[in-house]
């Protein structure tokens, strides 16, 4: 159930948990969308509420992130993270008005991490117990047997989940372009340290990884497997929840 799509008579706030999807809008190299990390929140946190199966409502994606990294691409949107959390802080303070808690924020992007496990904190703390969920921290990519992949950024693992969710997205015709001005890892490293704050300092074409490794039969199995891991945490939660 979206919130967006009920009406207020029967947003009652009688559910096990809600779910808050956050993004980003963000460069994805030549041939993927800037909405890939919101896109990818809000396809985890709807398998994620069918394998779960109990009463889930879903609440509208926050749209934009922390991504000043990719500035200078085109497109690229960013807030500060303060701005985050305190978003992320008062739409969760809203949904526990009316009993739509507790709540796990689903998220798509890296750069958001930090700060959600800040504000779920804080929130938790104050009484609304909020745990963040990041879909490609749960997978596990050598127990699926799709361990050519690793996280990157546009790589094979975000491209092959947009194959499978959305691939009229996905223009394949570029993967190549994406794939040669790819860095192989993330940043640019001396003595353990990244030197470099920004994405461009390091890849051409704003991907890190190779995205012509990407399959829709791999984009099936991570969401799969991201469903299952969200399922099996909002049991967790809620019993935790429930304990208190
Ligand atoms: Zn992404």
């Amino acid at each position: 159930m979206h919130l967006a799509e009920m009406s207020s008579t029967d947003a009652d706030g009688t559910v096990d948990a809600t779910l808050l999807p956050v993004g980003a809008t963000e460069q994805h190299g030549p041939h993927a969308p800037l909405g890939t990390d919101t896109l990818s929140a809000e396809a985890v946190a709807e398998a994620g509420a069918e394998a779960y199966g109990g009463e889930l409502v879903v609440a509208p994606a926050i749209p934009v992130g922390v991504s000043e990294e990719h500035r200078d691409f085109a497109g690229s949107l960013w807030v500060r993270p303060d701005t985050l959390r305190s978003y992320v802080r008062d739409t969760v303070a809203s949904l526990a008005h009316h009993g739509f808690d507790p709540v796990v924020v689903v998220n798509g992007h890296g750069g958001n991490v930090g700060p959600l496990r800040e504000v779920c904190a804080r929130l938790s703390r104050d009484g609304t117990y909020t745990v963040p969920f990041t879909w490609f921290d749960t997978v596990d990519l050598e127990e699926l047997g799709i361990e050519a992949f690793e996280m990157g950024h546009g790589g094979g693992m975000e491209t092959s989940l947009l194959l499978s969710t959305h691939p009229d997205l996905v223009d394949t015709d570029r993967l190549e372009e994406a794939a040669a001005g790819a860095a192989p890892r993330w940043g640019e490293w001396a003595a353990g340290t990244n030197l470099a704050y920004d994405t461009a300092e390091f890849s051409e074409s704003g991907v890190v990884g190779d995205p012509t490794a990407a399959t829709v039969e791999a984009g099936e199995t991570l969401v799969e497997a991201a469903a299952d891991g969200l399922a099996e945490l909002l049991a967790a939660v809620v019993e935790r929840d429930g304990a208190d």
